[in-house]
């Protein structure tokens, strides 16, 4: 990895002042020769058994964060689906209404236009 050897090019180990850095450990960043790096089956490097279990809590807890992210999104579209659902139910409803009672539909409409005046009288549109 041509970005983690220009890191360390400058560095040394740091248990082994004598010895250019190699790789840097993955949680602390502290340069390490390519002995004192204990490499995991991923590829992460850490320096200290402190690190690396360090590192598997943070990776436990973000996996843990990550599958309740995923259940709240499959909860929020199953959700939306339903609403969807409901929404072509009560519409397919309306239209066979509509189709049904015609005159119904036109009492309904004119009632809603008398009541769109009153309020636009009410908030003193009209007098424009
Ligand atoms: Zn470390
Ligand atoms: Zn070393």
């Amino acid at each position: 990895m041509p970005t983690q050897e220009r890191s360390v090019r400058n560095s040394v180990c740091l248990n082994h002042p004598d010895r250019p850095a190699a790789q840097r450990c993955t949680v602390c960043f502290k340069p390490l020769c390519a002995e004192c790096g204990r490499p995991d089956a991923v590829g992460n490097v850490f320096c200290s058994d402190a690190c690396a279990s360090n590192f598997e809590r943070t990776r436990g807890s973000v996996d843990a964060w990550d599958a309740a992210r995923r259940r709240e999104r499959s909860r929020r579209r199953r959700r939306r689906l339903v609403m969807l659902v409901i929404l072509v139910v009560v519409a397919a409803a309306a239209y066979r209404y509509a189709t049904r009672h015609p005159d119904r539909v036109k009492e309904l409409r004119q009632k809603a236009g008398e009541a769109v005046d009153a309020v636009e009288g009410a908030a003193g549109v009209r007098g424009r």
